[in-house]
């Protein structure tokens, strides 16, 4: 079953508890008036019965029983044979025993068997509702039961009228309850309404606008502070996709402009073989570099999508150092750098993806050898520093300045990004080593100094590796010649 509106059910509880709280009211109302009425009652009789036990005590001490029997019919006959009232003995015998009491037939327990505040006993006789109490009394060394009785009528007239209003009240009662939680319902739930009123305002062109927050300090404010933090980090994502489109449009452009105008220029008039060659060759390298910048792309957008999968396996550290070694020493001969990978003596296993971390290296001996002049040197460490393995690339180039470190990792940021496309950069490189860093849980940090240096490092967790024998471990180095 579908459960119903907010709204309705809030309703309905406030109706709920509201008809029970007037029920319980009414009820006990009720019950405490009749109570009263019956205290009442009971002290009318007990008066009675006291006049008796005063009327014993002024009498003589030893007066005989048939003397004092006497003495009730001469007082009670003409004035109470119509009541309910009759008086008992200890030894059995009536003192007095009113017309009304024998045409009931009630007799009382003898004295010495009632509780001092007396026993009551309520019955029908005709049409009327009686209550008799037979209540113990004691004068000059004897003792008695007074049994004395009172229409209730008038009570019972008094409640049945208070209980037949309150019953017509009833209808009243729910009436309003229903109203009053319609109202209360609309009135609790209508900050939530506005909530949702200027949430419906918002979209993808103003998601910079925020819900308004009630100074009620309440659910309502923790609420629309919750959606508010959603809506701030709804607008941080969206803005770095719009950025990203933008940024990788526009580093697309540019050597798909260099391409075209390569074309052109080669187009325009009839060439040599040579001069064809030179612009095929310039062709070539504008699209590798828009090969590469696709593929970090693509790598980015499916990190993003949760899309890239890494297969985390025990990887020999300096196996990986070395190999990547012997890929760069080519390139880094190539630039006029001094190269040396220096790996560590024991054998050291890290646990992570061995393709993420070869490109991890790949970026960062990239960086290396685009940010250091000719005649400058490269390293590449690997060393164990605690329970971990340290990844540390150096080089003597061009070093970054303290402004510009806390956001070389962001996406598309370039120090200086007027050497464009002859940099060969796109800025994603180290956006991309970040993440890789991420997903083994650790962080690149860099320690730079502008014309100094840099140096880029990270450390993994060591495992313990397979049985085999780490290879490659030596130190090495190439150098320039
Ligand atoms: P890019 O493709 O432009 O190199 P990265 O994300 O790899 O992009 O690097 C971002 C920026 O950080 C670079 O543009 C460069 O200014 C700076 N940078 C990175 N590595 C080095 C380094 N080893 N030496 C000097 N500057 C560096």
């Amino acid at each position: 079953m579908r459960p119903l509106p907010i709204r309705l059910r809030l309703t309905l509880w406030y109706f709920a508890m509201f008809t029970a709280a007037a029920m319980l009211l009414s009820v006990s109302s009720w019950w405490m008036l009749r109570r009263s009425l019956m205290a009442t009652e009971y002290h009318e009789l007990q008066e009675r019965a006291e006049d008796v036990q005063l009327l014993l005590k002024q009498m003589d001490p030893n007066a005989t029983p048939e003397f004092l029997h006497q003495k009730f019919q001469e007082i009670y006959k003409i004035k109470d044979d119509g009541k309910y009232f009759q008086v008992l003995g200890q030894d059995g015998n009536w003192l007095y025993r009113s017309k009304r009491m024998i045409d009931v037939g009630l007799r009382p327990a003898v004295p010495g068997d009632l509780p001092p505040q007396g026993t009551i006993v309520e019955f029908h006789q005709g049409t009327r509702y009686v209550m008799a109490l037979a209540y113990p009394i004691y004068a000059n060394g004897h003792s008695y039961s007074v049994q004395t009785g009172i229409a209730l009528n008038k009570s019972m007239v008094l409640l049945s009228a208070f209980g037949t209003e309150l019953l017509l009240l009833t209808p009243a009662v729910l009436v309003l309850a229903a109203i009053g939680g319609h109202f209360m319902s609309r009135k609790a739930l209508a900050p939530v309404a506005a909530i949702a009123t200027e949430a419906r305002r918002i979209n993808d062109r103003n998601l910079d606008v925020r819900l308004p927050i009630p100074e009620t300090q309440d659910e309502i404010t923790h609420l629309s502070e919750t959606l508010n933090q959603m809506l701030a980090r709804v607008e941080l994502g969206v803005r770095s996709i719009r950025d990203f489109t933008a940024n990788a449009a526009h580093e697309l452009r540019t050597p798909l402009a260099l391409i075209r105008a390569e074309v052109e220029v080669a187009l325009s008039k009839p060439r040599a073989g040579d001069e064809y060659r030179e612009a095929c060759e310039q062709v070539q390298m504008e699209t590798v570099r828009m090969t590469g910048l696709i593929d970090s792309l693509l790598l980015l957008a499916r990190a993003d999508a949760g899309m890239e999968a890494l297969r985390f396996e025990s990887v020999d550290a300096n196996r990986l150092a070395f190999e990547i070694g012997e890929k760069w020493k080519t390139a880094m001969r190539a630039a006029f750098l001094d190269f040396s990978v220096e790996t560590s003596p024991g054998p050291m296993f890290v646990r992570g993806d061995m393709n993420a971390l070869q490109r991890l290296l790949t970026i960062l001996l990239d960086n290396a050898v685009r940010y250091t002049q000719p005649g400058g040197s490269v390293s590449l460490c690997v060393s164990g520093n605690g329970p971990c393995v340290l990844f540390r690339i150096q080089d003597t180039g061009i070093g970054i300045a303290a402004e510009h470190q806390p956001r070389i990792f962001d996406r598309f940021f370039r120090v200086d990004r007027t050497r464009g496309s002859s940099s060969r950069g796109s800025g994603l490189g180290l956006a991309l080593a970040k993440w890789i860093a991420e997903r083994h849980d650790t962080s690149v940090s860099v320690e730079s100094m502008v014309g100094k240096g840099s140096s880029f490092s990270f450390s993994l967790l060591s495992v313990a590796g397979p049985t085999l024998s780490s290879t490659g471990v030596a130190e090495y180095s190439i150098s320039r010649n």
